[in-house]
């Protein structure tokens, strides 16, 4: 089709890496318009942690719509919104025994990020926001001056202000603790650190190339947060809703972090909702502070609650989620210890696992002939040299083989064509070999084209 290029804006990203016209859904597999058929390891980014078009939840929403149950609420109180918020309770938070408030914020990540830097700044009366390196928030102003790409940042085309970037885990190699650098500085009125109304982070980094935060770390953070009595916000829009294992991210660390804020996945059906989570003392909003349109997507209501009711209501979904991200790791390690020439190395957390392929180039080629073989699967990072699983949680034993083979055979295959895989260098050297993003639009034509019939 050729609209697209006609009158869709230059801003298009996904599209460009996967350049066909796409029609229907279901679980792991999207199709395009010619019937081909792919494996979905990219999953909405996140947001379609029970894949596409879940049966039970659109049944659940059909019947809703045809009842002519309340599309849009604003923040009136509904009885979706209701049984929603219940579910939610009695699913999610008491068996965690987390007190936490539920706000309702506009339907985007990036807004329920606003919204937890606000309330934060409003309860300290601070303004600057501790922040770390390769974090990646959003995209709206607030969220960008917490993020630590410098692409994405440059494009609020004004200065960022209020936010102090530290070390993440494992930044200035696996001896350093960086906790430690944090506490100095919060520790010394000279360090140049303003005292911060809150930390925001993410257990495992997702757009920051998939670093996952170990769990005497984010003990240490969340005992830092608490001497110097500092907020923590853990930002669980992608790590949240099962991606690594239980239901939030922290919950292995055994953590309660002050504020939490939750979207991609959190409608279950792909559709936009999010909000805020926060400790009672923490919800000093006044009415119709942190206003928006668009608070009230009872349809994502109504899907909500039915993935919560339908995979929370017990621990097995999680242990299933546990037992294929270890099957994930275990390929993971075994390919990048055949074909990685002690280059490449894997990290992650249930399943939420990225390739750290070092150069930008080998990663873009790996991805792009999987789409060739049929599996959609994308890279992140500093320089997009990540390949990056986001499957669904749900995907079927087969499927998640056949799309792992997938990406081993497309490994191989680059691997053996590029002259040397490059090593990864040293903090203090830097200078990655950027990715070359033109050749991303490339026309790619599957492999497993079918036959026009
Ligand atoms: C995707 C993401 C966001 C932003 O969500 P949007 O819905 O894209 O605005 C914020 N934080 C994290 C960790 C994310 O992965």
């Amino acid at each position: 089709m050729k609209i697209f290029e006609e009158i869709e804006s230059e801003v298009r990203s996904y599209a460009r890496a996967f350049p066909r016209l796409f029609d229907k859904a279901q679980g792991e597999l999207i199709y395009d318009e010619d019937g081909n058929e792919y494996i979905d390891f990219l999953a909405g980014a996140g947001s379609l942690n029970y894949g596409h078009n879940h049966p039970v939840f659109k049944e659940k929403l059909i019947d809703y719509i045809q009842r002519d149950g309340i599309t849009q609420g604003l923040d009136l109180h509904t009885r979706a919104k209701g049984e929603f918020l219940e579910s939610f309770n009695e699913n999610i938070l008491k068996p965690r025994n987390l007190d936490y408030i539920v706000m309702f914020t506009g339907p985007t990540g990036t807004n329920a990020v606003e919204a937890a830097l606000k309330i934060a700044r409003k309860k300290t009366g601070r303004e600057n926001i501790i922040s770390f390196t390769n974090g990646w928030h959003g995209q709206t102003l607030g969220a960008l001056s917490v993020t630590g790409n410098s692409t994405h940042r440059g494009g609020a085309g004004i200065a960022l202000h209020g936010s102090t970037r530290i070390p993440y885990d494992g930044y200035l190699g696996d001896d350093f603790d960086t906790t430690n650098l944090l506490d100095k500085m919060l520790s010394d009125s000279s360090s140049g650190v303003d005292k911060p109304a809150a930390v925001i982070v993410e257990t495992v980094q997702g757009e920051g190339g998939i670093n996952a935060a170990s769990m005497t770390w984010l003990q240490s953070l969340s005992e830092i947060c608490k001497r110097h009595d500092v907020l923590l916000i853990v930002d669980d829009i992608q790590a949240g809703c099962g991606r690594t294992g239980t239901f939030f991210s922290f919950e292995e660390a055994g953590i309660y972090p002050d504020i939490v804020t939750l979207s991609k996945s959190l409608s279950g059906y792909g559709l936009p909702f999010a909000v805020v989570l926060m400790k009672p003392e923490v919800d000093q909003w006044s009415p119709g502070e942190h206003n928006g349109t668009f608070r009230g997507n009872n349809h994502a209501f109504i899907t909500a609650k039915a993935a919560l009711d339908h995979f929370w209501k017990d621990d097995k979904f999680a242990k299933e989620v546990q037992r294929k991200g270890q099957y994930i790791a275990d390929r993971v390690d075994a390919i990048v210890a055949k074909y990685g020439e002690g280059n490449f190395n894997s990290h992650g957390r249930g399943m939420f696992r990225g390739i750290n392929c070092v150069s930008g180039d080998l990663a873009g080629q790996i991805t792009r002939k999987c789409f060739q073989k049929g599996l959609i699967i994308e890279t992140s990072g500093a320089d997009d040299h990540v390949v990056k699983f986001l499957c669904p949680l749900t995907i079927r034993d087969e499927n998640l083989k056949k799309g792992i083979d997938i990406l081993e055979q497309a490994i191989k295959e680059v691997c053996a064509k590029a002259d040397s895989i490059p090593e990864e260098k040293d903090f203090f050297e830097g200078d990655y070999s950027v990715s070359d993003e033109a050749s991303k639009s490339d026309v790619i034509e599957p492999e497993n084209k079918k036959a026009a019939s």
